[in-house]
């Protein structure tokens, strides 16, 4: 028997100003995830140094920061068989130059900052996001 399972998807900032969360939603739903919440804002510098806190000693963490604020994103749950897993291959590669093939990444990431999507990357952490973003 498989389970229904939640994750937390970001839209960023670089793919919300090319208009591109319609397509990125159109992805999710041809690969059996539904999308039960989505909302667009606009985060400040000090909820995305708190949404990326595990992140907190990497030398990119004020620079990811700052471009995770820089402009309006759109957070969404997804749900379906997996889904954090699915929605990590669909996202493919952190550095767009590395991702699949027809991965999100792939198609629209720019670079490995403006990589387009952010997804949790594991059963805990897709919890604590949503949490973080759906009070
Ligand atoms: P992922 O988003 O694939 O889970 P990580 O959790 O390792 O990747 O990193 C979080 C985010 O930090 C990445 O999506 C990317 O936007 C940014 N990032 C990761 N590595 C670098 C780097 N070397 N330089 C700049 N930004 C980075
Ligand atoms: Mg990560």
């Amino acid at each position: 028997m498989s389970e229904k399972e939640k994750t937390l998807s970001i839209i960023k900032p670089d793919a919300v100003e090319r208009n591109l969360s319609e397509k990125i939603k159109s992805i999710f739903l041809q690969n059996n995830l539904s999308i039960l919440e989505s909302k667009k804002l606009h985060v400040s510098k000090d909820e995305a140094a708190e949404f990326y806190k595990v992140h907190q000693s990497k030398p990119f963490y004020d620079q990811l920061c700052g471009y995770l604020s820089s402009g309006p994103i759109e957070v969404l749950v997804l749900e379906g068989e997996n889904a954090v897993l699915k929605n990590r291959e669909l996202m493919g590669a952190t550095d767009p130059k590395n991702a699949e093939e027809g991965t999100i990444r792939k198609l629209y990431g720019i670079s490995i900052d403006k990589n387009s999507v952010h997804g949790s990357d594991s059963k805990d952490n897709a919890s604590k996001e949503i949490s973080f973003f759906f009070k």
